[in-house]
């Protein structure tokens, strides 16, 4: 992934924050919370800060700041990223954790939720600062993580080879193999399989379940996708794979279109010899804004936040809208679908297969049990269907939209464990 793509992911997430808790204050007065519920949920568990020395390459010693928010442990460990970032404040990173509760709990997997972070532009160091600091701020926070505390995983900036120094450090810590400590590891490592797509195959899975719910039929739909990087290729392939009509795509530099589908293994070849899907042979140019107003069934945000908005949303043909990315439509947007009947799955379900493959990483590390790819993807598509038709039974029930009831379902389930717990 590209350096660029990681100072807007910050950028974006900071607007997925922004959204969801506003979302949130709506969310508190509808459940009717007592002020206890509204106190638990509004306070992390635990929230540090470390201070620890690095001897950079120049010799001399710096210091570094690194946080870590286990926002709530209620349903199983903390599970969330380690992000390394120059802008990263304590706010972002407490505000992530709640979001990683939520999305553990709308999807009900064992864990609560936690996020994490280093202070730090990874652009102005070497490989060898890179790992020294990654080393040191695990030996600061080494007591408070672990397979039954807090799980971490790559983020923003963070990546593979950063999860293995993760686990090599807390291993040596601890004299010991835990490979359940850290999750987005190698596959020899103890990996997963699928992870690499399973954000995009778990939306997929999910829109599958609401084009059911939506009387949509495979032959008849066409599909429009924004953003062509990690999500919104693998998307791409994989419905191009399920023999799905994907009409057009797009990247940083423009969109293409083509009314009888493209052939998606040909864009992806054209996309790596040229850089960008633009000029794809056999298709029509088109800007990303018309992208997002042409005429298709489905939409599937992939690349930024805020692209749905209230310039363009009422100009939105597709009748069901699947958010790959965080946060890509605003309120208003939001409230101009509902009006309009559209169906719009939000991120925090639609893009949660990431976490749940995390999931069965720790669990197969647990049991030192790995699985055959077959087995990842049916027990993702099984808690994948099954976290939608909760969702969705409650959206009808509460006769509201689906980020709504994702919403509700997940600080349900959070109080109510914490009720079991005598917390409450
Ligand atoms: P990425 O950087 O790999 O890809 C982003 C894509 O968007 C690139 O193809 C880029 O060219 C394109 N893009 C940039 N500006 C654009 C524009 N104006 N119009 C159209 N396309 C544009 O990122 P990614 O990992 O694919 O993540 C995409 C989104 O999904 C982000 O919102 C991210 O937070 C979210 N997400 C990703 C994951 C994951 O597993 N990678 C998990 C959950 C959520």
């Amino acid at each position: 992934m590209e350096i660029k793509n990681h100072e807007r992911l910050h950028a974006d997430d900071r607007n997925l924050c922004r959204l969801a808790m506003s979302e949130l204050g709506d969310v508190y007065s509808d459940l009717g919370l007592s002020t206890e519920e509204f106190d638990l949920l509004d306070t992390p568990k635990r929230s540090f800060t470390v201070h620890f020395p690095v001897r950079m390459d120049s010799g001399k010693v710096k210091m570094y700041v690194g946080y870590r928010v286990q926002y709530n442990d209620a349903r199983g460990p903390a599970k969330g990223g380690i992000r390394f970032h120059p802008e990263l404040t304590l706010d972002d990173v407490r505000d992530l954790s709640f979001l990683m509760t939520l999305k553990c709990a709308v999807v009900n997997i064992p864990f609560g939720g936690s996020k994490g972070g280093v202070v730090v532009n990874p652009k102005e160091l070497s490989r060898n600062e890179l790992e020294k600091i990654t080393r040191g701020y695990i030996r600061a926070i080494e007591e408070y993580i672990g397979p039954f505390k807090d799980i971490p995983a790559p983020d923003v900036y963070t990546d593979e080879k950063i999860m293995v120094w993760i686990l090599d450090e807390f291993e040596r810590l601890k004299g010991e193999h835990v490979p359940a400590v850290v999750t987005g590891k190698p596959i020899e490592l103890g990996g997963s399989r699928a992870r690499s797509y399973s954000t995009s195959l778990g939306g997929i899975y999910v829109l599958e379940e609401a084009m059911k719910k939506m009387g949509m039929e495979k032959s008849k739909v066409k599909i429009a996708v924004q953003g062509f990087g990690n999500v919104g290729e693998n998307a791409a392939r994989i419905l191009h794979e399920k023999e799905y009509n994907v009409i057009a795509v797009s990247d940083s530099k423009g969109g293409i279109i083509k009314d009888d589908g493209l052939y998606i293994p040909a864009v992806i070849k054209h996309k790596d010899e040229t850089g960008s899907v633009v000029d794809f042979p056999g298709s029509r140019n088109i800007t990303n804004k018309e992208l997002l107003t042409c005429e298709c069934d489905i939409l599937i945000p992939a690349a930024l936040s805020d692209q749905l908005n209230r310039d363009n949303a009422k100009d939105v043909k597709a009748k069901l809208v699947l958010e790959l990315a965080n946060a890509p439509t605003t309120r208003e947007a939001d409230d101009i679908f509902f009006d309009k009947n559209i169906m719009l799955i939000p991120d925090i379900l639609a893009n949660a297969g990431g976490v749940v493959v995390s999931y069965f990483e720790w669990s197969q590390n647990l049991n030192n049990d790995y699985w055959e790819e077959e087995k990842v993807l049916e027990k993702l598509k099984r808690i994948m269907i099954t976290a939608f038709n909760d969702v969705h039974l409650l959206c009808e029930d509460q006769k509201c939209r689906l980020r709504r009831s994702a919403y509700s379902l997940a600080l349900k389930r959070i109080l109510h464990a914490e009720k079991l717990r005598g917390n409450l």
